[in-house]
């Protein structure tokens, strides 16, 4: 079991597809095969081995997609890394991982140069420009390697791919996912959320290659697909569109808060984006409000999931089926869930002591399957707190509804202990962003000297409208228990996002360590 062998069949069973488009250059199967086998054999022959860790400090481009195929060739663990980091996270990940090779894109040299010394397992750094006498340069170190490898025999437990949690509630853990989990994930994309895709489908990586959209490159790979990648670093909904139109994509992973903007995005008025087949969101929770625009703007062709990096991509969905507005109270409500467990996963709902719950019932979500992660790099502690009897534990609160749909309330970090009642954000996150003054709002519990924790509203407001934060606490009495209502709201132009579009609740909590 290989997960590189996806790409060395694709390009012998159709090398003349459209692998890869960037600007306006296109690699077909066959030359993208070529390069990943040349730079494959140049990685071995600056001695990585089998079991060895590759750092990919990278932007979304052509060379992202090729180190990490050519590290599943190698049958080296690829360690993709938010391209946002600080210096100092990122020379954490790439220490506590043992990469023996870094390879960066240029913007990295400097920073990479001057940490150089906390890297202590790193032996040679690859860069896409700029090399000098410290660094190699990228296209030197494959052209000048032989474009045939024989992809590594590996067992399924072997690692693929060292994920290390977006840490939004703290320092960074490597989830080894195995070629065995990537392997599952890529049958239960195919079979949940892009059915039937095949070598005339065309995915976009409009999020970071080092997160979903690069684990979603498996099954476009393995099926021959073409990826287009856009060009720049940040994400820039009127050009995702514009290349939707211009490629005839048919498929996107996107976070909500991507989403978001690319239905609020004018330009979408006047794209053609019927070649949508799959437009996957997830990685965060997606509210119902805007949820409900974006199923009249963009119609069936939403599918949820709800996964995280122990579980890559697959735990629950909710299916193209259950993306339909029609005025039915029980399908707005089910817009409210993750969906149903994925096929081939298990999902549970237990109380403390680990005992399943009945329908109805809130408890921590767990979940076991070919997809769960054989544990956490390094990390015997966490590894044994997460997986428990081949269950992983999610640390996320949810409750299943007598049809099987799961409705996630929040990370049990999220909630907030208020007079010795549980709040959860989410549900106060709903009612806000119903006032047409939110544009984007953020619920988090602050220290407070009687309560314990107060509920505080941070919110970022639609432009040309003003509202008060008394006009916003009144809004929420009127959906909600008293005692859930914020009992501050503050307003800020932008709501603290991680690379993945994801809310930074920690950001936000420690700028109110100190209450109010
Ligand atoms: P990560 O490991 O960085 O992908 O983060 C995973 C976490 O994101 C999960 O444990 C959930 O708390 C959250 N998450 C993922 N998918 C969803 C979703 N569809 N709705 C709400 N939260 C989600």
């Amino acid at each position: 079991m290989n997960i590189g062998k996806f790409l060395t069949q694709s390009a012998r069973s159709i090398p003349q597809n459209p692998a890869i488009v960037h600007g306006s250059s296109m690699w077909t199967y066959a030359e993208f095969n070529e390069r990943v086998n040349q730079f494959a054999n140049a990685l071995v022959g600056l001695g990585v081995a089998k079991g060895d860790h590759v750092a990919l400090l990278m932007y979304n481009g052509p060379q992202m997609l090729e180190a990490m195929f050519a590290c599943f060739k190698v049958g080296c663990g690829a360690v993709p890394i938010n391209f946002r980091l600080h210096p100092n996270e990122f020379t954490f990940i790439i220490d506590q991982s043992e990469s023996k090779v870094v390879v960066a894109t240029a913007q990295f040299n400097l920073a990479l140069k001057q940490h150089r010394n906390q890297m202590s397992q790193v032996h040679h750094i690859i860069t896409t420009s700029g090399a000098d006498e410290e660094l190699l340069d990228y296209e030197t170190v494959l052209s000048g390697a032989a474009s045939e490898f024989e992809d590594a025999e590996l067992a399924p437990d072997d690692v693929a791919w060292l994920f290390y949690t977006s840490g939004t509630t703290g320092r960074p853990k490597g989830a080894m996912l195995t070629h065995r989990n990537l392997t599952g994930m890529t049958m239960n994309c195919l079979a949940d959320m892009c059915p039937g895709c095949g070598p005339n489908d065309v995915t976009l990586h409009a999020a970071p290659l080092s997160h979903g959209s690069g684990l979603y490159s498996i099954p476009n790979v393995a099926r021959a697909a073409t990826h287009v990648i856009p060009d720049g670093t940040s994400f820039d909904p009127a050009n995702v569109l514009r290349l939707i139109e211009q490629h005839r994509v048919t498929n996107i992973f996107v976070a909500p808060t991507m989403l978001k903007r690319l239905i609020d995005c004018p330009d979408l008025d006047h794209c053609d984006s019927s070649s949508l087949k799959s437009v996957i969101y997830g990685g965060a929770p997606m509210l119902v409000e805007d949820l409900t625009t974006a199923v009249a703007k963009l119609g069936p062709c939403l599918v949820q999931l709800y996964g995280q990096g122990e579980s890559p991509m697959t735990i629950t969905y909710l299916p193209h089926r259950d993306h339909v507005v029609n005025g039915d109270h029980d399908r707005r409500r089910r817009l409210a869930s993750v969906g149903i467990p994925r096929t081939d996963v298990e999902v549970a709902v237990v109380d403390d002591n680990g005992r399943q719950l009945p329908s109805g019932s809130c408890g921590e979500i767990v979940t076991r399957s070919d997809m769960v992660m054989k544990g956490y790099w390094q990390n015997p502690g966490a590894t044994a707190a997460a997986l428990k009897d081949g269950w992983l534990h999610t640390g996320d609160i949810g409750r299943f509804d007598e049809c099987g749909y799961l409705f996630l309330m929040d990370r049990s970090k999220d909630m907030i202990i208020s007079g010795g009642e549980n709040i959860y954000p989410r549900e106060i996150e709903e009612v806000l962003i119903r006032h047409p003054a939110v544009r984007e709002v953020a619920v988090i519990g602050v220290p407070d000297p009687e309560w314990g924790e107060s509920v505080k509203a941070v919110v970022s407001t639609t432009s040309g409208t003003s509202v008060t934060d008394q006009e916003l606490i009144d809004f929420c009495r009127k959906h909600v228990s008293s005692y859930k209502k914020p009992r501050s709201v503050d307003f800020v132009d932008e709501i603290p996002k991680n690379n993945y579009g994801k809310i930074m609740k920690r950001v936000l909590r420690e700028k109110y360590l100190h209450g109010k």
